[in-house]
C-alpha cells in the first residue's frame, strides 16, 4: 500500500472511533481528503482507493488539475475550500461541488447570479469567524443569523450549513461548539470543521464535514 493509501486508511478508522465515541454513524462524516498543493500522481491512489472527496483551495490550480481525474473518476466531488474571489463565482460554480468559503454579501450577490445562469448549485457553506481574527475570512459569530437571512431572503441562496478555522492558537472545541450552536439556532445541518490536527474533536461535535489535508497526503511542501 502506498503512503497516501495507508494514512487515509487510518483516517478513515480514526473518524469511525471519533463518531462511535459520540453514537454517530461514520457515514454521517464526510471526508473531504484536501488535496491542494498536490499533484495528479499523489491524489490518483487515493482516487483508486476508493476517496470521492476532495478540497481546492485555489481555481486556478483545480481547473489545472481536476478536469482530467474526473474524466477517469466521474462522481469525484471538488469543495472548494479556500477564500474565494467574486470575480471567481462564474469559475467556482462550474467547478466546484461545495463551497465552504461564503463569507460577505458581494460574494453572495455574485454567486446567487451565477448560480441562476448556471442552472445548478454548489452545496454552500457560510465561513464564520469564530475567534474574530482580523486577518481571517469569515462572519462575525455575532452577525451570523443576520448575513445567513440576507442569503436565503435577498440572494435566494440555499444554505447548507456553516464553516470555521479555529486559531491556531486556541483549543478548537470551544469554536466548534460556537459553530455547532450558531447553526442549531440557524435550524441548519451542516457543519464543515475539524482538519488534520483536530478533525476528532470536531466529530465529537457534530462535523458533518472534515477538511483533512497533511494527514493523508503528508506535509505540503
Ligand atoms: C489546508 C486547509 C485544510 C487542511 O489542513 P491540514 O492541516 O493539512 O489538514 C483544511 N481547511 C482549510 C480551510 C485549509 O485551507
Amino acid at each position: 500500500m502506498n503512503d497516501t493509501v495507508s494514512r487515509l486508511a487510518e483516517t478513515r478508522a480514526a473518524i469511525a472511533r471519533a463518531a462511535g465515541d459520540v453514537e454517530r454513524r461514520p457515514e454521517e462524516v464526510a471526508l473531504i481528503a484536501v488535496s491542494k498543493t498536490m499533484p495528479e500522481e499523489v491524489i490518483l491512489p487515493a482516487l483508486e482507493a476508493g476517496q470521492r472527496v476532495f478540497g481546492e483551495n485555489y481555481v486556478q490550480e483545480a481547473k489545472t488539475k481536476w478536469p482530467a481525474l474526473r474524466e477517469r473518476f466521474p462522481d469525484a466531488e471538488v469543495h472548494m475550500i479556500g477564500p474565494l474571489q467574486s470575480n471567481k463565482a462564474r469559475e467556482a460554480v462550474a467547478l466546484f461541488d461545495a463551497i465552504h468559503s461564503l463569507d460577505r454579501e458581494s460574494l453572495a450577490k455574485e454567486l446567487s447570479r451565477e448560480i441562476a445562469r448556471a442552472g445548478k448549485a454548489p452545496l454552500l457553506f457560510v465561513q464564520v469567524n469564530t475567534g474574530e481574527e482580523p486577518q481571517k475570512g469569515g462572519i462575525s459569530p455575532g452577525e451570523v443569523d443576520a448575513f445567513l437571512a440576507l442569503c436565503r431572503d435577498h440572494h435566494g441562496l440555499v444554505i447548507a450549513g456553516l464553516m470555521c478555522i479555529p486559531p491556531a492558537d486556541e483549543p478548537p472545541s470551544p469554536h466548534f461548539a460556537l459553530l455547532a450552536k450558531i447553526a442549531a439556532r440557524n435550524g441548519l445541518h451542516g457543519l464543515s470543521m475539524g482538519m488534520s490536527a483536530d478533525y476528532e474533536a470536531a466529530i465529537q461535535l457534530g462535523a458533518t464535514h472534515v477538511r483533512v489535508g497533511s494527514a493523508i497526503f503528508g506535509a505540503r511542501g
